[in-house]
């Protein structure tokens, strides 16, 4: 009665605690809660069911088979025994159809069984089958009695729920919980449930709304409707997320406060026009009108650059810096490591260098007296680029008025980092984040969706496409024969180890195995190697680094260190040692270090004799394409989201029903139907989309909604 009274006084019966639903108690309540994360009624109802029994097939007795594993089977009970003693104690009941006999055994609650069923009826019987003695059997079937007016009536589709031991143990089986839905539905009207696609697009996309939904997608009529119900939720969690992630991205621009770069002056104009020392590819010139766009507004831009490897993203980096100067402001620009930042500064030092415009290099290993001095001149206005690590611009630098941060190769980089650099400056600078990791466009739309989202989907012309081959173990001196070849033209090559953890001792010992390994095939004085990897102390690093991209070693053996963004044009083979140890996206990563220059490039994949199959589908996905999009593609559909590095764990991907693999085509609708939406009525003010934001409202979440109410 209590607890009657207390459900029906909370105005939202499915925001009620699970231990209210007749049945379960505090005690099955706390199991439901740590094994299923079931906490209140509602939670039950997206307790979706795994599958479903189809109660309309049945099988003839005949027709069993030991392979068989369950069935169905409907037929006349012809006795009831029980057979054994003490703990072998059975009951043994006989089924007949028309074409043979059934066993179905029970080793517990014989009582209770022997009292609900009666010798001469028609019985509906499910589970798995066994032979014994040749004969079908089933151990513990469930049972329903045919001719009861209730199994007319009756779904024909039955739910299967995932469900655990624990649960199991306590009364919470698969059939229990089944029990519990149904008897919640019924408890529950049309009102109860917040319907939150407005009419008119449920119409226009022919899916159910969310009550009969949730009715069909556990208790279907059909398979038809289960289907329909599956379509309309996989579509609800896309479309869900999409306008959080899309209200997020138009609430900053048009609330947030921007820095105002609205002139093209003379820095850019004459870097364009005397020292540009390309013609921009159309890809490039698209995105940097994408962000002049984003900052002449006074918004403040979130935009994330993609562009393959060697697609020319510096380029756009140091045009929009220009622009930045244009306008009286500073920029950052900021690298992941040491070695980057420096190749970074070099490029673009002898880029700017007949342009009257101070850049300057801010790393760990700036000298204090130096640092100093460039901590001044920032702070003074005087320095308009700066170029360094992460680590060291987060902490300590001030600027006078900074406009503009780019972050390469990270786009990891949070979004409480990101607040960070916020903080200095009283207006927010723009943040363009450039990544040469190609992110398949489903993770980009979902994991990604609050940012604004530029593509360079074009390389720049003339280069040639790299060679990528297959090699084994077997084949290694004549790959290095090549090697020398390509040496003897001029050329310098890589040879890269996996080294998954630099604490590795195994991976470390491999790698210094391989080099000893290389230097009996490549002798000094005639051949010099440089070795680059993670134990080395940094000075020593970058040492390595610089002999290799100055041409005075041929040979780069190092580890994945070198991934990222370093660029030698001279270098064109590119040799990886165990392949099979490295995922796709590294693999086309490291791919990209080579093919720079004018010279044919190769790839050299070499691996063990003895592949597993993902590992010799990521060889010949590698070899068969140089495409990163549709390699990041494969990725996706080889790990799965959760896997791809770098994805933000921004809870963005956590659908229960919808894959962002499998259910694309939903997605893109979604986000469409969103973007429409919010187009219409930004603020979701009409009387059509109130349930919608009401909806949106009660969930928590990052949209300012104090903003806009
Ligand atoms: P990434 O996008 O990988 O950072 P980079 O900016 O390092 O690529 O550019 C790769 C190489 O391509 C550099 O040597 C750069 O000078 C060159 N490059 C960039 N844009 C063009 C272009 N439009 N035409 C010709 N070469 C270009
Ligand atoms: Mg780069």
């Amino acid at each position: 009665m209590r607890k009657q009274q207390l459900i029906s006084s909370l105005s939202h019966i499915l925001s009620s605690p699970i231990e209210y639903l007749k049945g379960v108690g505090p005690q099955r309540a706390e199991l439901l809660k740590k094994e299923l994360q079931i906490f209140t009624f509602g939670d039950l109802l997206e307790h979706y069911p795994l599958r479903h029994i189809d109660r309309t097939r049945v099988t003839p007795i005949a027709a069993l088979t030991p392979q068989t594993e369950f069935a169905q089977v409907a037929g006349v009970l012809l006795d009831v025994e029980t057979v054994g003693q003490r703990q072998g104690k059975r009951l043994v009941a006989r089924l007949k159809d028309s074409s043979g006999i059934l066993e179905l055994t029970w080793f517990q609650g014989l009582n209770w069984v022997q009292k609900s069923i009666e010798t001469g009826k028609s019985y509906l019987v499910y589970g798995r089958i066994s032979f014994y003695n040749g004969q079908p059997q089933i151990i513990h079937p469930e049972l329903e009695a045919l001719e009861s007016p209730q199994n007319l009536t009756k779904n024909f589709l039955e739910p299967v729920y995932s469900t655990t031991e624990k649960l199991k143990a306590r009364g919470l089986g698969a059939r229990q919980i089944s029990k519990l839905t149904f008897q919640l539905l019924s408890m529950i009207r049309e009102t109860d449930v917040i319907e939150n696609i407005p009419a008119s697009l449920l119409k226009q996309l022919k899916l159910p709304p969310r009550f009969r939904s949730f009715q069909q997608i556990h208790f279907p009529q059909s398979p038809q409707e289960y289907e329909l119900a599956v379509k309309r939720f996989k579509f609800e969690e896309f479309f869900i997320a999409q306008l959080r992630m899309q209200l997020i991205r138009s609430q900053r621009h048009r609330y947030s406060q921007g820095v105002v770069f609205d002139k093209v002056g003379d820095l850019f104009n004459n870097f364009y026009a005397n020292h540009l020392p390309f013609a921009l590819t159309n890809a490039q010139k698209r995105v940097i009108r994408e962000i002049r766009n984003d900052t002449a507004r006074g918004k403040q831009m979130n935009r994330l650059l993609q562009g393959d490897v060697g697609s020319g993203k510096t380029i756009v980096a140091v045009l929009v810096m220009l622009l930045a100067a244009d306008n009286g402001y500073q920029s950052c620009l900021m690298a992941p490591t040491e070695i980057l930042v420096q190749q970074h500064y070099a490029t673009i030092q002898s880029l700017l260098e007949k342009m009257d415009i101070p850049v300057r290099l801010l790393t760990g290993s700036t000298r204090t007296a130096e640092r100093k001095k460039i901590l001044k001149a920032l702070e003074e206005g005087e320095i308009k680029i700066l170029i360094g690590t992460h680590a060291v611009i987060e902490e300590v630098v001030q600027f006078k008025n900074l406009g503009i941060v780019i972050i390469d190769e990270q786009h990891r980089f949070g979004v409480a980092q990101r607040a960070r650099l916020w903080k200095k400056a009283t207006i927010p600078p723009h943040v363009l984040v450039m990544t040469a990791t190609p992110i398949p466009r489903t993770l980009a739309m979902t994991a990604y969706g609050d940012l604004d989202y530029s593509v360079i989907d074009e390389l720049p012309p003339g280069r040639k496409p790299i060679t990528t081959l297959h090699r084994y173990e077997s084949d290694r001196s004549r790959v290095m024969d090549f090697l020398k070849a390509e040496i003897e033209k001029g050329r310098q090559v890589y040879i890269i180890f996996p080294l998954i953890e630099e604490s590795d001792k195994l991976d470390y010992e491999n790698l210094m195995q391989g080099y000893e390994n290389i230097k009996g095939y490549f002798p000094e004085p005639r051949y010099w190697i440089s070795m680059v990897h993670g134990r080395q102390p940094a000075d020593q690093k970058e040492m390595n680094m610089k002999r290799f991209v100055e041409g005075d070693t041929q040979i780069m053996v190092s580890t994945t260190v070198i991934e990222v963004g370093v660029n030698v044009p001279n270098a064109s083979v590119m040799v990886i040692e165990s392949t099979e140890k490295f995922g796709l996206s590294q693999l086309h990563q490291l791919r990209g270090r080579v093919g720079r220059g004018a010279e044919q490039s190769y790839c050299i994949l070499l691996s063990g004799s003895r592949l597993g199959k993902d590992a010799f589908e990521r060889i010949r996905i590698m070899t068969s394409t140089g495409n990163g999009f549709e390699i990041a593609e494969k990725d996706l559909e080889l790990r799965g989201p959760g896997e791809i590095d770098g994805t933000r764990q921004s809870g963005a991907l956590n659908f229960k029903l919808a894959s962002i693999v499998q259910d694309r085509p939903i997605l893109e609708v979604a986000k469409n139907t969103a973007s429409t939406l919010l187009e219409k009525d930004p603020d979701l003010l009409s009387a059509e989309n109130l349930q919608l934001k009401n909806f949106l409202q009660q969930q928590k979440s990052g949209v300012l909604w104090s903003k806009i109410s």
